[in-house]
Order: structure tokens, then sequence, then C-alpha cells
């Protein structure tokens, strides 16, 4: 099956969640699965022998009987299939494999030169990714474990990326890029699926399963060079007709004249509120700063210009937010990204939601940092892959 052919998210009771159930050690047989999925258990046998078949899934021996015969258990294959992720920044890459449960077992940083064009700075990626694991042997074929090596590869975009298509539209600061298919590219040079998206939404889906997965409703703000937000809405992400749902980049803040955006707009919460927008505003009050890392050494300094730009950066954030917030009533909004761990944006963006939004909407609203870290993009990545590739219906 292609890509294409896959449900886009894991159902209940579908082989995702039961591969799950096995990898969190909540379920070992295949009566746990049925007690816990609800399924009948001939639909358990099924999809199970299936999981089997593919490799995800193997028995291991026989289980403690309870009374009849002794139950065979299950378990997930190690150093079986792995899933790459590339979570490429503007400056950063973040790839590497984990395995099918999601956990990292191998992931590095590398330096990119956006400007480099895609076909050299994901062709190197890709590259390295592939060297990590081998692609997976075909199941029932020789040569090779069924389902071991790579399954799948999940690449996150800092710019728009058009889901059905992998294709890249009217990207901020990323020169040569527009209109870039990623997967026809990626699939002339690797066997394997490649699925794509933003980096926000990559965030969200790694933060949400790893730290809100019994919240069905969140939103999550990515605020390091540039801004945008991914959108979970009834446990899955929201990603909209044609995938840029929760991107607030150009949301207009500041009346004219506001400062000059990337997309030639003025104003907007990026011109305003990102790290690129923050270096370059201390560097027009004639503060000789390099990057974000100089803006963040700066503010932890006590700089008073640096500070107040970050409390309006904080603001501008939160007035976007709050009308995200009234829109859609979310249990969390976690922020992530570098400008993240900036205590006066984060205070400012706090207050301001606490001023605009709707007290129902913010009486039990968690506001939040997000706190997988460095790894939360390409756990996200990886789940991507999971929800589309691993997941046959
Ligand atoms: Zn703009």
């Amino acid at each position: 099956m292609t890509i294409d052919d896959a449900p886009r998210d894991g159902l209940r009771g579908g082989p995702r969640e039961l591969l799950r159930l096995v990898a969190s050690g909540a379920a070992v047989s295949r009566a746990d699965l049925a007690r816990l999925s609800g399924l009948s258990p001939s639909t358990v046998s099924q999809r199970v022998e299936a999981l089997i078949s593919e490799g995800l899934l193997q028995e291991t021996g026989a289980g403690k009987s309870r009374g009849g015969r002794r139950p065979r258990q299950l378990a997930v294959p190690t150093g079986g299939a792995l899933i790459g992720a590339i979570d490429l920044g503007a400056h950063h890459a973040r790839l590497g494999t984990l395995d099918l449960t999601g956990r990292v077992v191998e992931a590095r940083t590398r330096p990119v030169r956006i400007e480099d064009g895609p076909e050299a700075v994901l062709g190197a990626l890709l590259d390295e990714v592939a060297a990590l694991a081998p692609a997976a042997a075909v199941p029932g074929q020789r040569g090779g474990a069924a389902g071991s090596g790579l399954r799948g590869i999940g690449i996150g975009i800092p710019g728009p990326v058009h889901y059905d298509t992998g294709r890249i539209v009217s990207p901020s600061r990323m020169p040569g890029w527009n209109g870039f298919d990623v997967r026809e590219f990626c699939a002339r040079r690797t066997d394997v699926p490649v699925v794509v998206d933003n980096d926000a939404n990559l965030m969200a889906l790694g933060e949400h399963r790893a730290v809100h997965a019994d919240l069905d409703h969140a939103v999550y703000v990515k605020a390091g060079t540039g801004i945008g937000a991914g959108v979970i809405s009834g446990g899955r992400l929201h990603r909209g007709a044609q995938g840029s749902a929760g991107d607030i980049s150009h949301c207009r803040v500041v009346a004219d004249p506001g400062p000059l955006c990337s997309c030639g707009n003025t104003g907007c919460l990026e011109a305003v509120a990102s790290g690129a927008a923050l270096v370059a505003a201390l560097r027009e009050q004639g503060v000789p700063v390099e990057d974000l890392t100089g803006v963040m050494r700066l503010i932890d300094d006590g700089d008073r210009h640096a500070t107040a730009l970050a409390r309006r950066a904080g603001r501008s954030i939160g007035e976007i937010l709050a009308v995200v917030v009234n829109f859609f009533n979310p249990q969390v909004v976690a922020i992530g990204g570098r400008l993240a761990e900036c205590e006066p944006l984060l205070a400012s963006m706090r207050a301001t939601l606490y001023e605009r939004c709707l007290p129902l909407a913010t009486q039990a609203l968690l506001i939040e940092r997000v706190v997988t870290g460095a790894d939360v993009g390409i756990m996200g990545a990886a789940q991507l892959v999971v929800d589309r590739v691993v997941e046959p219906g």
C-alpha cells in the first residue's frame, strides 16, 4: 500500500493502537489486547497476525496460564523496524532514528545553510539518515528479517507545506525553496515512504504524544527564528484543508507603520515577535548582536532594551493566542522553541492571555513550556510516519 491509501490517523483499535498497547507493556497477549481495545478476539487475532507478518510484533513464548492453555506472549521486536526523522530548522537540523514505539534510538544535530537550497540541504540530511539504518526488507522475502530496517522517513520543514503533496509553498527566509516538491525529491533518493509536514506541526505531535496524550485540545507555539503553531483537536493534529492550519506567523499585531515582514506585509507577528525580529530590532537600536543566542544572552544579563523587546514579543504572541484560545477553547497552550526559554516573554504572553480571553476559556487552561526537549521534532516526525505508514487500516 502507498502512504496515500493509509487512513489519516490511528483509529481506536487500529493496528497502531494495538502496537502501542504492546510496546507500553499494557498488553502482553491477544486477550489483553481484546480487553483493552474493546475489539472482538477474532479481529484482534487478525490484526496481530498482520503485524507479526509485517515484522512489527513477535511472539516470545508462553505466558502465565490462568487455567487453560498458556497464552502466547507478544512483544515489539528489538533491533527491528526503525523510522528515520529529520527536523529542519533555520540554522540546524536534528536528525535520527526512532523505533516504532517512538523511542529515540539515535539522534544528532547538524548545522545547515538553508540558502544552499533544497537539493543540497535535504540531499545531505537524507543520505545521513539512510546511513543510520538499512531500508526495511520486504516482508516474506529472504535476506533480512521481515520488518527490520528503515520503514519510512518523516521530515519537518520550517515553512508552509501543502500536506497532501509535500510541496513547500512561499516560505519566509528560505530562498530557492518555494514550490519545491520534497516528497518527489525524496522518492528519487530513497525506497522508503517519506512524509513531510511543517516543523510546528511536528512539535505539536511530539509534545502531545509525550506529555498531553490524555488531552484532546491543545495549541503548541514554536517560537524560534520564525514563529508558528500546531493545533491538536479531538486528539488529532488539525491541518485544515491544505495544511496551513495553526500558522500564525503572518497574523497582524501592529498597526501601520509596523515593521516590514519577510512576507512583504507590515506588522506581522513574525516581524515583531520571532527570534529574527528581535535580532533585527536590537541592531536597529545600535546594539551589536549576532543572532538569537546573543539576544538570549542579553536578556539573561538584564539588558533593558532586549528585555523590553522580549516583553513586547510576549504580548504580541499573547494577543494572537488570545484570539485562538477564545475561538478554539484548548485545554493547554504550550510554547516551545528557543524563545520559550525567555522568562520575560513567557510572563507577558501569559498575562496577555489572562487579560484578553474569556474567563470560561482560561479558568482551566494550562499555559506551559514545551518540555520534551531537542528531540520533540524528530519524535513528531516519527509519529507522522507511524500514523501514515504503519497503520494499514
Ligand atoms: Zn508577514
